[in-house]
């Protein structure tokens, strides 16, 4: 449906902030409603000549009205020339390893968002996978992998999930392209408000749009951004394999429910201004527990102590994101017990909402589980910071007294 054409094209140079907030300048239609309609229909009716009037069929294959909106908007928010919605954010993941031929090999991070990891053990490296991890912070290793024989592709997630590892996004772009091999990059953490991997090389973007892009834990979403063209020229295998995953999208059909595009599409409007929050809190969080006597060492890239924070400096602008892990003194249980202890900080995983939220992924993640067990990660939302340190600081005590 081409809502668009019914007013002034929306100006492509706007800034992303501005982009976000009005949705690129979308309305119904109809009635010139701001925000969208939610359009329920699964099949699409035909006229007497057999044609569809918005070009839409089933809700499989062409997704919801509403996508064209979301969609536009995040590749904008990228700088990327397309993106397409999913149900989830392992639903574009493993898009992208499943469209990849049988046999070809991946080089991905040791450390990552532990779903992708599993999923890859599970299923990836068993239908035929070549599935090698390496340490990202070690450049030598990421290159000595991606050149040990030929490679289709190599992921990486900067910060990483749980331990907020930095990754040289720009470097590992180069080794990827010197190998012949596609770079993708997760970019769920730190949003296109704080790094634009696109300008740094890579190839395409996925996103948990559950997180920050939504904000509000309200919504499972995920999507997946293909790179702008390079001097406006096309890239065939760039652009065969976003072919490929549309049709794999159409095919299996891990889709968005018109509702929660609906819901997803009003939480990125604010996405900025909560990103600009949340970031400055956790900063102030992160220093704040960087001297503290019950805690060993907090994991934040913006703490100049942090070991990513040279490189997460030169690729994150204005803040690093809302996520840190405390690792915490005395016996592993500790950190477990400080978690119980905390009121403000809701016990639950995910991230990303304008809660804040603490985990013991130690214990979330299970058997097989590579989180350090005295570390207690944190999303941190939008509440008054002053309130959350006083949370953690009493809960930290308690625990401690515990102990004894
Ligand atoms: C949550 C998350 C995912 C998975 O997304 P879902 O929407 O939960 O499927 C992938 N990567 C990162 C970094 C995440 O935080």
């Amino acid at each position: 449906m081409n809502v668009r054409d019914t007013f002034t094209p929306w100006r492509q140079d706007y800034r992303p902030a501005t982009r976000a907030a009005q949705g690129d300048g979308w309305r119904s239609p109809a009635t010139g409603s701001i925000p969208p309609p939610i359009e329920l229909g699964a099949t699409f009716a035909r006229d007497e000549r057999y044609r569809s009037p918005a070009g839409l069929a089933y809700l499989r294959d062409q997704g919801t009205p509403g996508y064209e909106q979301v969609e536009q908007v995040v590749a904008g928010l990228e700088g990327g020339r397309d993106a397409m919605v999913f149900s989830s954010g392992m639903a574009a993941a493993t898009a992208v390893f499943q469209v990849l031929p049988a046999g070809a090999r991946v080089v991905v991070p040791r450390t990552m968002y532990f779903g992708l990891t599993k999923w890859l053990a599970e299923f990836g490296g068993p239908r035929g996978l070549d599935v090698v991890s390496v340490p990202m912070d070690d450049l030598d290793a990421v290159a000595a992998a991606v050149a040990a024989a030929p490679t289709a592709l190599l992921w990486a997630e900067s910060p990483a999930n749980p331990t907020w590892l930095v990754t040289d996004l720009a470097a590992c772009a180069d080794i990827a392209h010197r190998a012949g091999a596609l770079f993708a990059v997760d970019n769920t953490v730190p949003t296109p408000v704080h790094t634009r991997p696109f300008e740094l090389g890579a190839d395409l973007i996925m996103h948990s749009g559950t997180k920050y892009l939504n904000g509000h834990t309200d919504v499972v979403a995920g999507f997946l951004v293909a790179a702008p063209r390079p001097d406006g020229a096309a890239d065939e295998a760039r652009e065969a394999l976003w072919e490929r995953l549309r049709l794999h999208r159409r095919l299996t059909g891990p889709i968005l429910g018109p509702l929660e595009t609906y819901l997803l599409m009003r939480g990125i409007r604010t996405l900025f201004p909560r990103m600009r929050q949340i970031s400055a809190t956790a900063q102030a969080l992160a220093e704040h527990f960087a001297e503290h006597p019950h805690v060993s060492r907090v994991a934040y890239p913006g703490l100049p102590t942090d070991p990513g924070h040279v490189i997460a400096s030169r690729q994150m602008r204005g803040g690093f994101s809302g996520m840190l892990s405390l690792h915490v003194n005395g016996d592993w249980q500790r950190s477990l017990r400080t978690a119980e202890n905390c009121e403000l900080f809701i016990r639950a995983t995910s991230l990303g909402g304008v809660e804040s939220l603490v985990e013991h992924r130690y214990t979330f993640e299970g058997p097989g589980s590579t989180s350090p067990k005295d570390m207690i990660r944190l999303s941190i939302g939008l509440e008054d910071a002053a309130d959350l340190v006083a949370d953690l600081e009493q809960a930290l005590e308690r625990a401690a007294k515990e102990e004894r």
